[in-house]
């Protein structure tokens, strides 16, 4: 495989009538599918597009989604993930840093790229409708709306506005080849969500097939062409374009497309009758299942094999999920958007160590190192280091930053992750923390995760994070927020009293705040830093 989409182009040839996608109860084959991307890939080419031209990509996960992605892709232009929950102000900045000249959207969210059309180099905008992808009898694009002299007005399709459905009728698939490298960027995926101003990692083709290849190689157990997988976590972000759509279209699997996956009714419906084999997805999304009072009437028993990954899993989320699925192998992997993303997994058979990312993919190096770079015994406490065929070429224009983030040593390039962490003697790593969110109490390391997993294990605790706020002697000290568990409550000196029991005094949170929920990330990662400025507002 040397370009993305023959991902999905030998997957059409191997299993042409297999069910390719399944969304709100209609279904498409391989074969309409691969068709489907040829014929907008024409489109985008008969419009204008060329080879290496950035096209932004704002929609759920919807059969829309694929068929841009991969038509795109297949018009050797490069794709931009833009997030749905974009407000305008961030999506003008990323179309004005990517120099994005087309965007598609769903055209509910036209409204937003219509209030900075003028700030942006959008030449043309591609809507669709959510009912374009079901066997409707006609095109039912919602309104699409321009603010024009303080008004809403509605806008035709025309001039630089086109609808995809009707581009994808007129076109016949048979666009011009373009000659597309392994190491041609194929994807600016957007990262610092968490940390701070975003920046387009740029992943090549040869990034994104690799980790394709590496999470198969890893499922040593997947029947190729009759997998199902719930493809809940969204495609915009890069753990569910690897995991979900590019591995799940790689093995012939049947995507099951969920487009909010905040939805649980809706989810847990969807497992019931769909029948799914295989669910990657992310904590906070395998806890609130565990949690939802419809979950004992559903049949989960068809799931076999999840890959948790973005975050932490906390143990007792994994033995609970495990239990009502019937022995689900749920496995923890850690990745970053860098490296495409998935670096590290327990073994889906082997040692599953609880607390650990288990072992480095096929492929990938990784060590732990000192601030100078070098490595770290076994037991130590330092920055993790990767390389390998998944390591981003670096960031869109942006030399400094790629600098500060790359290390060449012994002959490869290393990705400082930010992360740390340290291995065991035999070869498995744990993470510790954020590098960013360590907090420094009084002159004392405290690792936050350390102390959020203390009260994970509180009865009445769902969800919990713990952030540094200043503090006049100590520097810095320990601020909990927790989010009870429904019909549950605690006060915040039993909280104390529960940590103080179990953690060094030095590491027990001073200051509790209880919440009805924890701001989250698009891929439900809890946002640290979101409460961190919050508290040291407050704190203010
Ligand atoms: P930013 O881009 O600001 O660094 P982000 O969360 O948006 O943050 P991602 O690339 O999506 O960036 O997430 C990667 C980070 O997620 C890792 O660096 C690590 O901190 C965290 N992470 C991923 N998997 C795990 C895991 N299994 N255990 C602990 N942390 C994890």
């Amino acid at each position: 495989y040397s370009a993305v989409y023959e991902l999905l182009g030998r997957s059409a040839a191997r299993f042409p009538n297999r069910i390719a996608l399944h969304f709100m109860g209609s279904e498409l084959s391989y074969r309409q599918l691969w068709l489907d991307v040829q014929r907008f890939a024409s489109a985008l080419q008969r419009l204008g597009v060329k080879q290496g031209d950035r096209v932004s990509i704002m929609l759920p996960n919807c059969p829309q989604f694929v068929v841009a992605f991969f038509g795109a892709s297949l018009a050797g232009a490069v794709v931009v993930n833009t997030s749905p929950m974009y407000v305008a102000r961030e999506l003008a900045h990323q179309l004005q840093d990517s120099g994005s000249e087309t965007l598609i959207m769903l055209d509910a969210f036209y409204p937003r790229y219509a209030e900075v059309q003028d700030t942006v180099p959008v030449k043309r905008v591609i809507v669709t409708g959510i009912q374009d992808a079901l066997p409707f009898p006609k095109n039912m694009l919602y309104p699409v709306r321009e603010r024009s002299q303080g008004h809403w007005v509605d806008v035709p399709l025309g001039g630089r506005v086109f609808g995809m459905k009707a581009l994808l009728r007129s076109q016949a698939p048979s666009p011009r080849p373009v000659q597309v490298r392994p190491d041609d960027v194929a994807l600016l995926q957007y990262t610092g969500g968490t940390t701070g101003v975003p920046k387009g990692a740029m992943l090549t083709h040869h990034n994104l097939t690799s980790n394709a290849l590496q999470c198969r190689a890893w499922m040593t157990d997947l029947k190729e062409g009759q997998e199902v997988l719930l493809a809940a976590i969204p495609f915009f972000h890069v753990y569910g374009m690897t995991t979900a759509q590019n591995m799940g279209l790689l093995i012939g699997a049947t995507l099951v497309l969920v487009p909010n996956p905040r939805d649980l009714g809706m989810l847990l419906q969807l497992i019931d009758s769909r029948k799914p084999t295989m669910f990657p997805g992310v904590p906070t999304m395998y806890g609130a299942i565990n949690q939802h009072p419809d979950t004992p009437k559903h049949d989960l028993t068809s799931i076999r094999a999840c890959i948790s990954g973005s975050a932490p899993l906390p143990l007792e989320t994994a033995r609970r999920f495990r239990e009502i699925t019937g022995g689900a192998n749920l496995v923890e992997g850690y990745g970053l958007t860098e490296s495409s993303p998935v670096t590290h997994s327990n073994p889906i058979f082997g040692e599953q160590r609880e607390g650990s990312i288990g072992v480095p993919f096929p492929g990938v190096y990784a060590y732990v190192a000192a601030e100078d770079g070098t490595p770290l015994p076994s037991g130590e406490v330092g920055e993790l280091y990767v390389a390998g065929p998944n390591v981003m070429a670096g960031y869109w224009q942006r030399p400094d930053e790629t600098a500060k983030t790359m290390r060449e040593r012994a002959g490869q390039r290393w990705l400082l992750t930010g992360d740390m962490a340290v291995m065991d003697p035999d070869g498995y790593f744990r993470i510790v923390d954020r590098k960013k969110d360590v907090i420094i109490a009084g002159g004392f390391n405290i690792y936050p995760r350390e102390v959020e997993e203390v009260l994970y294990q509180h009865p009445a605790v769902l969800e919990a994070a713990a952030v540094g706020v200043p503090h006049p002697h100590r520097g810095e000290t320990v601020k909990a927020f927790v989010v009870f568990r429904p019909g549950h409550s605690a006060t915040a000196e039993q909280l104390e009293a529960y940590c103080r029991e179990r953690l060094s005094p030095y590491k027990v949170p001073r200051l509790f705040e209880v919440r009805q929920e924890l701001p989250k990330s698009p891929v439900g990662k809890v946002l640290r830093r979101v409460l961190a400025d919050e508290a040291r507002a407050g704190a203010a």
